[in-house]
């Protein structure tokens, strides 16, 4: 039995940037994760600017990768829209890396900067106080004592489950699949995202595709559908995924998708119990993914950064978590979480984007229209932010806010929201 300051369960990238903060905090840590070192884990491999931006915050530049990307081009209905990522707070610069060989970087970083680091490690349990605060964090190597415990296990999040965790189904969710693939098209400077998806038979397929080049001779070519339990997509995405190789394999000059797999995506914040007396959850365990594209590793991140800045301010003292953690999610992302997700909703209708595709797309009006909600896509408005499609886009999200709240269900989750019972949420 160890005692550490901070404990943190998972070493993606939120656990090990908590990790990285919280050892420059001066806090002793010792992360613990269920998979071996270097594991893979099924993601798109993009680095939105805010990702970039935050990485340079915590000082991590050096688990970016040479390659860098200039924004996104948008393909669908005989039409394509180049949107440049946007001047602003978070720079211009955007990249992709494998996530075995980043997620390992970041690893490397916080056990160099001291963090105990125990792999295969898995947190099977939690000992409480009277409190309801966890005393100790129970792996399958022995139990850690904690003061702090940060929560980072991802999309399922099986130790945040045993804590109270709730997914709530009824929110939109993504459901998605990525491989890798050899082209001579590797170091192409754009992401690409097709909203026009086709099967064998050339029938419109709900979904949209992504190819997001690597820089290193492949690209990370995947798939995504967004799914309520209201209306399931009823989409096999590595089926699909095959089929959209083989649209694009000729311009891309395409090797065979390898490594193919698909997961899951929670967004927009649609999980309750996230916190407790000391512990908090972040990243994906906490549902922090954007709605509109899927991205989660910039608030991966950023979840990262404002859970230690937290603690470190408590110095000495103990405030309870519990209220507090949500409260601060919620100011952070709250308005652009509820607004995007609603967007999102709209998308779940199959008649959507077949309607509206065409017209943002090839119309006149999709050169000015797409850039904006690429721009919304990759998550690049900022508070300070003073131009027209801020002053829209927070509007917009205020109003999108008094509307869930007044219109609140149980089945319509609040974000983040406390204390929902049992029944409250299905589990994942
Ligand atoms: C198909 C797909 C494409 C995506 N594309 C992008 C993209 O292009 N860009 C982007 O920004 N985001 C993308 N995302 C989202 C992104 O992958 C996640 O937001 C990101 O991985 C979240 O990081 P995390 O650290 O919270 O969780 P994870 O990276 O999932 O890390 C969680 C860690 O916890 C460990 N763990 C689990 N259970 C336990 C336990 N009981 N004890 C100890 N450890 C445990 C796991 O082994 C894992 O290492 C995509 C997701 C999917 C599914």
């Amino acid at each position: 039995m160890k005692s550490f300051e901070c404990v943190v369960v998972g070493a993606g990238p939120a656990g090990s940037a908590a990790a990285i903060a919280a050892r420059r905090a001066g806090f002793e840590v010792a992360v613990v994760d269920a998979a071996p070192a270097g594991r893979d884990k099924t993601c798109g491999d993009g680095l939105t600017p805010r990702a970039v931006h935050a990485l340079r915050e915590l000082g991590l530049s050096a688990a970016l990768p040479t390659y860098r990307n200039r924004g996104l081009k948008l393909h669908g209905y005989g039409g394509s829209v180049t949107a440049p990522w946007p001047e602003g707070h978070y720079g211009t610069e955007g990249s992709a890396s494998p996530r075995s060989l980043f997620d390992a970087a970041l690893a490397d970083l916080a056990s160099s900067l001291g963090a105990e680091m125990f792999y295969s490690c898995p947190a099977i349990g939690a000992e409480f106080d009277d409190s309801g605060a966890i005393t100790g964090v129970v792996t399958s190597q022995g139990t850690l004592r904690a003061k702090w415990v940060i929560v980072a296990d991802g999309v399922r999040s099986p130790f945040g489950k045993q804590l109270g965790r709730k997914w709530h189904r009824g929110q939109v969710y993504g459901i998605a699949a990525r491989s890798y693939c050899a082209t001579p098209f590797s170091g192409e400077p754009w992401m690409h995202s097709h909203v026009e998806l086709r099967d064998g038979a050339g029938a419109i397929q709900p979904g949209y595709g992504w190819i997001f080049p690597l820089g290193d001779g492949t690209v990370n070519l995947g798939c995504g559908a967004l799914s309520t339990d209201a209306r399931p997509a009823k989409v096999n995405t590595k089926k699909l995924l095959l089929q959209y190789a083989d649209q694009v394999r000729d311009e891309w000059q395409l090797g065979q998708p390898e490594n193919i797999t698909s997961a899951l995506l929670p967004m927009g914040g649609a999980v309750s119990n996230v916190a407790g007396p000391n512990w908090m959850l972040i990243g994906d365990a906490a549902a922090c993914v954007n709605p509109l594209n899927g991205e989660g590793i910039d608030y991966g991140l950023e979840t990262a950064i404002m859970a230690v800045d937290l603690i470190a301010d408590a110095a000495g003292t103990h405030p309870d978590l519990t209220l507090v953690w949500p409260h601060e999610l919620r100011r952070a992302y709250g308005e652009a979480f509820v607004l995007a997700r609603t967007l999102a909703r709209v998308l779940t209708y199959p008649q959507f984007l077949p309607a509206a595709g065409p017209l943002a797309l090839r119309g006149p009006g999709g050169r000015h229209l797409m850039p904006a909600a690429a721009r919304l896509m990759g998550n690049l408005v900022t508070e300070e932010d003073r131009d027209l499609v801020a002053r829209v886009w927070r509007l917009a999200g205020s109003m999108a806010s008094r509307v869930s709240r007044a219109s609140r269900t149980r089945a319509d989750s609040p974000l983040w929201s406390v204390g929902l019972g049992p029944g409250g949420g299905s589990s994942a």
